[in-house]
């Protein structure tokens, strides 16, 4: 098993770095080129999420923490901000809490249809994790082989 732990201020400039980071640390899996743009494009949601919901400009730290086992990607983005109130609602398509930033609610969406598994735990004024896994096709054919 290999692991990471990444943990950076929640700004916008450290969204890029991060999403390429889980991805430099995902290649040994030998994910495709649309599995690797799958886990970059839930990365870099959940990372937004933490910069723009969950302290809402105030200073605060996002924390990536990977772990990769055979064929499978385990990454846990996690903020100690505001938290999620209706995390139900949350869930949903295209509800967001900030329209009149032109936010389209669609971030949790995309998290749960490009990742395998994907969970949400949220404490109102604690903080916010998300969980989500993505098993590679490449590594799931070599352990079968
Ligand atoms: P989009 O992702 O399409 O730009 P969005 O961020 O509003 O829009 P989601 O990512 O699906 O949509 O999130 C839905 C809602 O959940 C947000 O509007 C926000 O209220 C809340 N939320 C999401 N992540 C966090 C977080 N880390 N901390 C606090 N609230 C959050
Ligand atoms: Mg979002």
């Amino acid at each position: 098993m290999n692991e990471m732990i990444l943990k950076f201020p929640a700004r916008s400039e450290n969204e890029v770095f991060a999403r390429n980071a889980v991805a430099a640390f995902v290649l040994p899996l030998e994910p495709t080129l649309s599995e690797l743009s799958d886990v970059k494009t839930a990365v870099s949601e959940a990372v937004t999420n933490c910069i723009v919901h969950a302290y809402r400009g105030r200073e605060g730290w996002v924390t990536v923490h990977c772990t990769a086992d055979g064929e499978e990607l385990s990454v846990e983005i996690s903020d100690e901000g505001r938290g999620i109130a209706d995390l139900r609602r949350a869930l949903e398509p295209f509800y967001t809490t900030l329209p009149e930033e032109e936010r389209s609610g669609m971030g949790f969406t995309i998290m749960q249809t490009f990742m395998s598994d994907f969970s949400v735990v949220s404490e109102e004024e604690k903080g916010t994790t998300v969980k989500m896994k993505k098993r590679f096709a490449a590594g799931q054919a070599r352990n079968a082989g």
